[in-house]
């Protein structure tokens, strides 16, 4: 894993492309959330779930489709109000999903463990991108304070925290670009 405060940094950098809509502060909270909970899987080493099985850590959870569902699911749950607004549901579910995946993308960058089953359920394989320079995440908190931690904490500030704010930073700059505008005007039109 990477840490939870680069996953959850990450998932307010995809929101920040789809900035300025009136459901953005919750959209943000969802992203956040969705970001971090592929990780509960690490409950399966207490009980018993080998690394390797399709339910084991970075399994199943760290997949597309499972973050397609987790994200559908919050829709439906979280986003009722904007039932009628179907492009603006599609937006959410996009965001959402987005910030899920983006999860196991950032797992694939590390340097330790096994790698990510991306394509469960059709395909069990664990995938590492060919370049991983982001020094695997420990476990528990108190483990940062360490050498280790230390170097866990610069690996993801120059590899993940840098380029997420550099992102930030140009999509504010841009958050009236085209595809933003096309975005957004699109929405407005399905919906009124
Ligand atoms: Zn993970």
């Amino acid at each position: 894993m990477a840490s939870i405060f680069s996953h959850a940094f990450v998932a307010y950098g995809v929101n920040n492309t789809f900035m300025e809509h009136p459901y953005w502060k919750r959209c943000v909270f969802f992203s956040v959330v969705l970001s971090i909970l592929p990780d509960a899987d690490v409950i399966g080493f207490l009980i018993g779930v080998p690394y390797e099985s399709p339910w084991g850590h970075r399994g199943a959870t760290h997949s597309i489709v499972f973050s397609m569902m987790m994200a559908a699911f919050v829709t439906a749950l979280f986003f009722r109000d904007y039932f009628r607004f179907k492009a603006k549901l599609l937006a959410v579910f996009t965001i959402l999903s987005l910030s899920a995946i983006s999860h196991g993308v950032l797992d694939a960058f590390t340097n330790g463990g096994l790698g990510v089953a991306f394509f469960w359920p059709f395909d069990n394989s664990r995938y590492f991108f060919p370049y991983h320079p982001v020094q695997v995440s420990p476990i528990g908190i108190s483990a940062f304070f360490s050498e280790y931690g230390l170097k866990v904490i610069l690996s993801e500030l120059v590899f993940i925290v840098l380029p997420t704010t550099i992102f930030i930073l140009d999509s504010t700059n841009k958050c009236n670009s085209n595809i933003h505008a096309a975005f957004w005007w699109f929405s407005s039109k399905k919906s009124s």
